[in-house]
């Protein structure tokens, strides 16, 4: 660290996390080895998903959120799925959320991989939190689980609301028919998800949410976000928060295609998320190095938050979270991880 005075920044935005998947880490391994993107969903996520009750969806939140704010990341849109405790999930979310400090934009992903019943559980969560005030968006997991009646409910459902749909496009070569199946069903508020498998011109409205780390730990390939025109935000997919290190990685993946790439761009990523939760902007994050330039930070490991403000209120400070006990947070969280793993 060789910045000589701290740098303050607006709060960073994750623009796609799965909270759910925070528990995730230590579980046993799948009874066998996943080879394609829809064996590792599968094997992996399907399994972890459907054992997720809502006081792991809690503490699950509540430690991704406390890791979120320990990487100055002060906004999180966040798309959720638990088939076998719907209900009520996406309120569990916010709240976790909001104890911590952190703003979400929670979304329930609708999928018919449970059936028209499972569908219909996933819609009305959604309806739910969004009409009793909550901050979100419509979740649809991917296409590539859903049929065109659903897909259109979904649709329908954000619109009537006035909500966006944040939905996985053409993340592997599973879902490679998913863009032509929503393209007359999206807007410019709708999030696409990684959008690997996606032909350049793919007439989609929306933000592409960029995810680098997950798709190398998937084996999915590489987006290649710049060939798009619409706007691009970063996103973790559920691996951390930290959206300094996303940004370090995002503009490294854009450099080894094209050489000319500079980390301006993967920062004008990092600044999209500004754009999907406006409050963040407001948020303060001074930073343990100086200057906070892309041509900096591209290159500088270890920048940490050293404190963070919130609407007045000082949320982080020395390295702790002022709301929570980190520790406690922590403990919980290695409990209801404990709690999961032995139901897989
Ligand atoms: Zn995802």
């Amino acid at each position: 660290m060789t910045g000589a005075a701290a740098a303050a920044t607006s709060g960073m935005v994750c623009a796609h996390h799965h909270l759910y998947s925070v528990l995730a880490r230590g579980m046993p391994a799948p009874p066998e080895t996943p080879t394609s993107f829809l064996g590792i969903l599968e094997q992996i996520w399907w399994r972890l998903d459907t054992a997720l009750d809502l006081e792991m969806i809690r503490w699950s939140a509540m430690l991704g959120a406390l890791e979120a704010l320990e990487s100055g990341t002060t906004g999180i849109i966040d798309h959720h799925e638990s088939p076998n405790a719907v209900e009520g999930s996406l309120s569990v979310v916010a709240e976790a959320c909001a104890e911590v400090g952190v703003r979400v934009r929670p979304c329930y992903g609708v999928t018919d991989r449970h059936g028209p019943d499972g569908a219909r559980r996933g819609l009305d969560e959604n309806r739910r939190f969004l009409s009793e005030g909550g901050k979100g968006m419509v979740g649809i997991h991917a296409a590539f689980t859903c049929g065109d009646g659903t897909l259109e409910e979904a649709a329908a459902l954000a619109e009537e609301l006035g909500a966006g749909v944040h939905i996985h496009a053409a993340e592997g070569p599973d879902d490679r028919d998913g863009p032509g199946r929503i393209e007359h069903l999206t807007a410019d508020d709708w999030l696409l998800g990684h959008c690997v498998h996606m032909d350049t011109e793919h007439g989609l409205r929306g933000t592409v949410l960029h995810n680098p780390r997950s798709n190398l730990n998937n084996s999915v390939g590489y987006a290649d976000p710049a060939r798009f025109t619409n706007p691009v935000a970063l996103g973790t997919d559920g691996i951390g928060a930290n959206m300094i290190e996303s940004f370090r990685l995002a503009y490294v993946m854009h450099r080894s295609v094209d050489v000319t790439a500079t980390p301006e761009t993967a920062w004008g990523w990092l600044e999209t998320g500004w754009d999907l939760i406006p409050e963040c902007r407001s948020d303060r994050v001074t930073w343990n190095y100086s200057p906070m330039d892309p041509w900096h930070i591209a290159f500088t490991a270890g920048v940490r938050p050293l404190e963070i403000e919130m609407d007045g209120e000082v949320v982080f400070r020395d390295g702790a979270p002022t709301r929570v006990d980190a520790a406690e947070v922590r403990a919980k969280a290695a409990e209801q991880a404990a709690r999961l793993h032995a139901r897989l």
